[in-house]
């Protein structure tokens, strides 16, 4: 660190994303990306004449898109906020909405406490229950800005819909914001309560469910009013963060939707299996609705575990956190690579 760093950062706790090693080759179950590659058409919508298109400036406003999104959650293009990746959304959701502090639970998304760091948001970690759930009256009446990974991650649980909209009318004057990274792989959407409350903005990221982590893509479903907030904020930052080529294959990421929930329903598939055999291992496996399970073994620690894998070419994910540290967490790849984790 230099002399020179504004002391508001300088005892902030960066972000620390998954490994990417290089020196093997490994089986990849480290950070939740898809096994599967974009569709075939989206693949093709990069042409020649699309590339020398880049020498312009990308559309700031995202029009087409947006319009494409709305279409498929069944909303307005104005209710509809892209950014380079769900992150993005969720650094401008802490700057708009978190001056009166933040809450989440102990056990999610690593980024959230980060990027309350980053925007001075004062938080408070809720405790998950002792089985991982999340106790919805904890979240009752707060107040201040609240995060709900729906699944959570690192778990894979899901909170009840009933539950979420409970919090979401309970706090009438602050932000509720349902990360739903990974809620194509069996969870259940709150996009339809967006309708119905003008507190609650909804985190959707084409990283996991749409295969296209390295595309940088997410985006929020809110509220006419909250978007116009947030798209204050992008337009004070970085107007043009989407770039030409990343607009084009979002595009036709949508109309490619089928093909996507199809991959979803094979992660899905194999999900289930792997985690039977794993428990018929002697692992202790949460349930998940997402694409990766939480798994402890019977007679080894997490980081144990972890690093016995990663000798034999097989990446998983470990995290200190003293609650879960007897967990890794496997992202589901291909059946393959399942067997493969398994043997
Ligand atoms: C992966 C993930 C994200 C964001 O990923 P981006 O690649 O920035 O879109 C957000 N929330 C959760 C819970 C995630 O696991």
């Amino acid at each position: 660190m230099s002399r020179f760093f504004a002391e508001r950062y300088q005892q902030m706790d960066a972000y620390v994303p998954g490994e990417q090693p290089k020196d093997m080759e490994y089986i990849k179950l480290n950070t939740n990306e898809s096994p599967y590659p974009p569709a075939p058409s989206v693949v093709g919508a990069v042409t020649a004449e699309r590339i020398e298109l880049l020498r312009l400036y990308p559309d700031p406003t995202c029009g087409v898109l947006r319009a494409k999104l709305a279409g498929l959650c069944g909303y307005d293009a104005e209710n509809i906020f892209v950014t380079n990746g769900s992150d993005d959304a969720l650094n401008f959701i802490f700057m708009a909405y978190g001056s009166k502090g933040a809450i989440f639970p102990d056990i999610t998304y690593g980024f959230y406490k980060v990027f309350a760091q980053l925007n001075g948001v004062f938080y408070r970690e809720i405790p998950l229950r002792e089985d991982f759930t999340i106790d919805p009256d904890e979240y009752m009446e707060q107040n201040r800005l609240i995060l709900i990974a729906n699944p959570n991650a690192p778990t894979g649980m899901s909170m009840d819909m009933g539950a979420i909209e409970d919090i979401i009318r309970s706090n009438p004057n602050s932000i509720v914001a349902i990360d739903e990274a990974y809620v194509d792989f069996g969870g259940q959407s709150c996009a339809p309560l967006v309708a119905k409350y003008d507190n609650l903005l909804v985190v959707r990221t084409y990283s996991k469910s749409r295969n296209m982590a390295g595309g940088r893509l997410g985006y929020a479903i809110g509220n006419v009013k909250l978007i116009q907030d947030l798209e204050k904020l992008k337009y004070s930052t970085n107007p043009y963060c989407i770039n030409r080529l990343t607009m084009l294959l979002a595009e036709a990421t949508v109309d490619a939707d089928q093909y996507y929930l199809d991959c979803c329903k094979e992660v899905a598939r194999t999900r289930v299996w792997t985690a039977q055999a794993l428990t018929e291992l002697g692992f202790k496996v949460l349930p998940s609705d997402a694409n990766f399970l939480f798994a402890k073994a019977a007679k080894i620690g997490g980081k144990e575990l972890y690093m016995a894998l990663k000798v034999r070419g097989v990446l998983v994910r470990h995290f200190g956190n003293p609650r879960i540290a007897d967990y890794v967490r496997i992202t589901v790849g291909t059946a393959q690579q399942m067997e493969r984790l398994l043997r």
